[in-house]
């Protein structure tokens, strides 16, 4: 989806704030000697800003906005090296309930719900988020943050929380636990807004059987406001995101050049109207696609697809970009096959190849098996893999994360 006129006005907006508040990305424009963009294509030249360039920036390069207008402070968690601090001003706050606020709308929550924030409250954007959108939207909010079960499902019941806000993983164990406390008649809740986390078919399913509540998946990162920036709708065809607030690109993280809608990729997004800290061209590292078309439910907001996982997943083989969610779904879709599997990707007589093991117990044929999972890659991906079924147990196990993948041609 090209840039329009009115996203390239608010984009030069910010190419103003950023070159004269002098901040990282406004001094590599000032060197680039670009002052403005007037085309799609010339928005497509601007450099790209990185985590990295984020983290240089510690603690408060980014601040874009004088500091008498920055009334706030957030932190991505800091896994390797230095935090980043995102500085937002009044209106950052404001902007970020109203696309919360709609975010909740989109998924019919209303005022009169009551909403059940288990994610943490503090320096990180999400407690706070879930909480801000809500009250916005005039709902009641029940403050618990994560852990205490007990207190909880306690808090659940006396107070008939009407929807669950948390990470997939805390609503699987709250949904574990109430089944094992026998007490599901007496849990009020009807729906759930589960961010932060790749998750699967399976376990999706897994909780919203179990708690008998529908499921809404919200997007959102700390460096562009937090959760809340899209959402899907009770159709459930894709995130709708906020076109209002947000410009998103997919590129192919090898070219990076923007790829046709529909085509997976890269997101990256460039913020319109965010004052404390605005983003240019922000690479995510998170992969999905736009979804092309109109959504049932009429919105104008267009779509972005579950997360796929990241870009440090991807392989590129004979030319085409494969995730390894997408050989695990494929896989999945096989009762026969155990959940192990192992992919290897060779170089062998000048052509790319990849090898999928597959372990099954010993009652399917392994051919035939492995036959209609090769035509199934096929369909899906493009090309043949050379399918290996095995004996359940024959795969590697390991107690941290199993390698799944690997990738021989760089040996
Ligand atoms: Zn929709």
């Amino acid at each position: 989806m090209k840039i329009s006129s009115q996203q390239l006005n608010l984009v030069n907006g910010r190419i103003d704030a950023l070159v004269s508040a002098g901040s990282f990305y406004g001094k590599k424009l000032a060197q680039a000697g670009i002052h403005s963009v007037s085309s799609p294509e010339e928005f497509e030249q601007l450099p790209f800003s990185e985590k990295s360039d984020l983290r240089e920036a510690y603690p408060l390069g980014l601040m874009t906005a004088p500091e008498d207008k920055i009334v706030r402070i957030h932190s991505s968690s800091g896994t390797t090296g230095l935090p980043v601090i995102i500085p937002y001003t009044a209106k950052d706050v404001e902007d970020w309930a109203i696309m919360f606020a709609r975010c909740y709308e989109y998924a019919g929550i209303t005022p009169m719900d009551r909403i059940h924030v288990t994610p943490a409250y503090g320096l990180w954007t999400a407690g706070i988020g879930f909480q801000l959108g809500a009250e916005r939207l005039g709902a009641m909010v029940i403050p618990m943050g994560p852990g205490n079960t007990d207190k909880q499902l306690q808090m659940m019941q006396d107070l008939k929380s009407t929807v669950l806000c948390s990470t997939s993983s805390y609503a699987l164990l709250l949904s574990e636990e109430i089944e094992k406390r026998g007490i599901r008649d007496r849990i009020h809740l009807k729906k759930g807004v589960i961010g932060s986390e790749r998750w699967s078919q399976k376990m999706r399913d897994q909780i919203a059987g179990s708690l008998g509540i529908e499921l809404y998946d919200i997007y959102g990162l700390t460096e562009i406001y937090g959760p809340g920036i899209g959402i899907n709708c009770r159709y459930n065809t894709g995130m709708h995101y906020w076109d209002d607030y947000l410009y998103i690109e997919i590129i192919d993280p090898v070219t990076l050049k923007p790829v046709p809608d529909g085509e997976m990729g890269e997101i990256v997004i460039t913020t319109l109207v965010k004052e404390g800290a605005p983003l240019i061209r922000y690479r995510t590292h998170d992969l999905s696609r736009i979804i092309p078309g109109t959504c049932p439910c009429g919105s104008p907001h267009p779509r972005l697809d579950t997360i796929m996982g990241r870009t440090d997943d991807m392989m590129k083989i004979k030319g085409v970009n494969v995730f390894p969610s997408q050989i695990e779904e494929i896989l999945q879709s096989f009762p026969e096959a155990s959940s192990e599997y192992q992919i290897r990707i060779s170089h062998l007589e000048g052509r790319d190849t990849m090898r999928i093991y597959v372990e099954t117990n010993g009652t399917v044929n392994f051919l035939d098996l492995a036959d209609r999972i090769a035509a199934k890659v096929k369909s899906a991906i493009g090309f043949t893999p050379l399918v290996k079924v095995v004996e359940n147990g024959v795969l590697p196990r390991s107690e941290k994360k199993t390698k799944r993948v690997i990738d021989e041609r760089f040996d």
